[in-house]
């Protein structure tokens, strides 16, 4: 065991602060990581200030993890000390059930354990990113490319997959209009991978704000939804939707704009519950899906996907101290694109 500094929600909707944590001693197939960089994501938020429930604390949050390897197991194979790897949201899974043996992790039977507010197979809590060190399996540690920063890497951990994910699942590319709802943390990088994967991309937003910005990162339109003359203009016209929005939607408006035919996925995970008229779906034969994160395999493979066409996040990089505040700036929307954690800061 070891004693590592940490930032912590102490309880729920307690304000984050400086702590110690304890890290498992460096097992067989484990490495050592010197955290250098932990992206801050709107579920670090959801989950510290208790927005699921069932929240464990103290809790240290953090699941976009970027560092060096500084020490391994005797049996770790795939790693060396002075590697450049990422940590996303999960730490551990049963390894043998139907989806971890398709790659699947992120929807194990068993379930998966998170990087932080889980227990491990152990029963002891995990601890996230927010942290200088952090003790990982190898096979839940991912590589990040030589062209990516590991600042700029570090949201991708979570924001980047979780786009690329459904991004891939249903086909964006040539030929296909995709919209990107959320000009967020997830949603830039989704407006990055869209355009990278060829398609048409749009992006919906509550204002024109953020405009500028979405156009430079690759949207071809942006459209505020504030305005209601948007849901006119662009009825039946996408053939995808990805939401990242954190907060209950308008479905039956969003499943307007829907092609025939059409997908509305969801990765945006409000705590409150949203309805829908189910006409919204019959009359054009849509689907409502959702998707989380990507499988590990996935996972580096979005990684090599951003480092080969010159995908990082847009970055805020602030100090630990600053988190509190960071906080209040992501749920007011206020965030281009993500807050990143210096961990030299911790
Ligand atoms: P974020 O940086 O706060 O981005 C969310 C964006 O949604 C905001 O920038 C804003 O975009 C829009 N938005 C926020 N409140 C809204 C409201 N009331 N009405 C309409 N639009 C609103 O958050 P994030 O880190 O990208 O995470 C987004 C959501 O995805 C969170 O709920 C998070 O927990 C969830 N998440 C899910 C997964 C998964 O695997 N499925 C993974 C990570 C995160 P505009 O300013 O452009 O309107
Ligand atoms: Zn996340
Ligand atoms: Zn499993």
């Amino acid at each position: 065991m070891s004693t590592v500094a940490a930032y912590a929600a102490p309880a729920a909707k307690a304000p984050l602060e400086r702590t110690t944590v304890e890290r498992r001693p460096v097992g067989e197939f484990d490495v050592l990581i010197d955290i250098k960089y932990a992206g801050i994501c709107h579920s670090d938020i959801h989950q510290a200030r208790d927005g699921w429930g069932e929240g464990i604390y103290p809790m240290v949050p953090g699941h976009e993890i970027a560092g060096l390897v500084s020490e391994v197991g005797p049996g770790v194979t795939r790693f060396a000390v002075g590697d450049r790897v990422g940590v996303g949201c999960f730490v551990d899974s049963c390894r043998t059930c139907e989806y971890c043996e398709q790659g699947l992790e992120q929807f194990c039977v068993k379930g998966m354990t998170g990087t932080y507010n889980a227990l491990d197979k152990n029963g002891e809590p995990t601890y996230g990113g927010y942290s200088t060190h952090i003790v990982v399996d190898e096979n839940y540690t991912v590589r990040i490319p030589d062209a990516l920063a590991l600042d700029v890497a570090a949201p991708l951990l979570c924001a980047g997959i979780t786009l690329y994910s459904p991004l891939r699942h249903w086909n964006a590319g040539p030929g296909k209009k995709v919209a990107i709802l959320g000009l967020g943390g997830l949603g830039h990088m989704g407006v990055k991978i869209a355009d990278a994967l060829g398609a048409e991309v749009t992006v919906l937003s509550q204002s024109l704000r953020k405009k500028d910005d979405g156009l430079r990162l690759g949207a071809d339109h942006y459209y505020a939804t504030s305005d209601p003359a948007t849901f006119e203009r662009l009825a039946s016209s996408f053939d995808l939707i990805v939401s990242t929005v954190s907060a209950p939607l308008d479905m039956d408006a969003f499943l307007s704009l829907l092609k025939t035919d059409g997908v509305f996925v969801n990765v945006g995970a409000p705590e409150e519950p949203n309805s829908l008229n189910m006409g919204s779906l019959i009359g054009g034969r849509k689907t409502l899906a959702g998707s989380m994160i990507g499988g590990i395999a996935e996972t580096q493979e979005m990684l090599d996907f951003c480092a080969a066409h010159g995908l990082g996040s847009e970055i805020e990089l602030i100090s630990a101290d600053q988190v509190n505040e960071a906080y209040e700036r992501v749920v007011a929307s206020d965030v281009r694109y993500r807050f990143v954690i210096d961990a030299a800061t911790i």
